[in-house]
């Protein structure tokens, strides 16, 4: 059944126009990539979905769950299942990967998190994805390698528990076994039902995560959809040939 439908969308970012009417349906369970040439407006995309302040819808919608979603509050939306997986993931000296995703926990269920349970749920959690115990108590991101970066991601996910998941080139710059981890740690979202926006150059981790649906956004429409093999075939000759099709 239907997660995600974006009709219409339009979005400026410091007054420009970026998006140009981007219409999306995504079910529950689908994978999609949505792939593109730069500047095209994929993270823009990403961002007007998670509800930064920055990104201002002028035109059309976002339904969640048969909800629109524009006017909400980034963490309404968060409270709601929508995921966002950043490119660069911050660094945040003083609060520990622990404490910030039992802050995180209980924001989004409203209610205080049970220390005892939760420390096990995270350890049993962490230990799925070969992360030591002592990751727990180190400041968030604060040093750590971008495979740990994207591991400490997908353990947020892992405790969050995200209806929708968009990963904005999440993978650029990750070395072949970081791929593999992050794509095994997102696999296992799909088989809860999730779904999945994968926002990617590279189709190395489409190897893992097979795509339902693959979309090209060109100039802030998606002018052409398909399947894995256009994936393929974007890798193999560019943008060029898709790029006529925004004209
Ligand atoms: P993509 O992720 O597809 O590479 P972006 O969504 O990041 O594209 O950017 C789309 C366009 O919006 C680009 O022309 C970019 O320069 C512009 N843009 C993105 N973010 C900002 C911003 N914060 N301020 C001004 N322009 C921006
Ligand atoms: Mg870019
Ligand atoms: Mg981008």
């Amino acid at each position: 059944s239907n997660l995600l439908k974006i009709n219409n969308l339009h979005v400026n970012v410091d007054d420009k126009e970026i998006l140009k009417g981007l219409n999306l349906e995504i079910n529950k369970g689908e994978i999609h990539v949505l792939m593109g040439p730069n500047g095209a407006g994929k993270s823009t995309l990403s961002y007007a979905l998670m509800g930064h302040p920055r990104y201002k819808v002028t035109d059309g919608e976002m339904i969640f769950e048969g909800e629109v979603i524009n006017e909400l509050r980034a963490d309404e939306r968060a409270k709601r299942g929508i995921f966002l997986s950043f490119q660069h993931p911050e660094e945040v000296q003083g609060i520990t990967v622990e404490n910030f995703l039992k802050a995180a926990k209980s924001s989004q269920t409203g209610q205080l998190v049970k220390v005892i349970e939760f420390k096990r749920e995270l350890l049993n959690k962490m230990s799925k994805l070969e992360m030591s115990p002592e990751y727990a108590k180190r400041y968030l991101n604060f040093g750590f390698s971008g495979g740990e970066k994207k591991k400490n991601e997908i353990l947020q996910m892992a405790i969050l528990n995200p209806k929708l998941i968009i990963l904005d080139e999440t993978d650029s710059g990750l070395d072949v076994d970081a791929i593999r981890i992050v794509s095994k740690g997102v696999n296992e979202f799909k088989s809860k039902d999730a779904s999945i926006l994968i926002i990617t150059h590279h189709i190395k981790i489409l190897d893992y995560l097979k795509p339902d649906f693959v979309h090209v956004l060109v100039d802030g429409r998606i002018v052409t959809t398909g399947d894995f093999k256009l994936a393929v075939e974007i890798q193999e000759k560019g943008y060029d040939a898709v790029k006529a099709l925004a004209n």
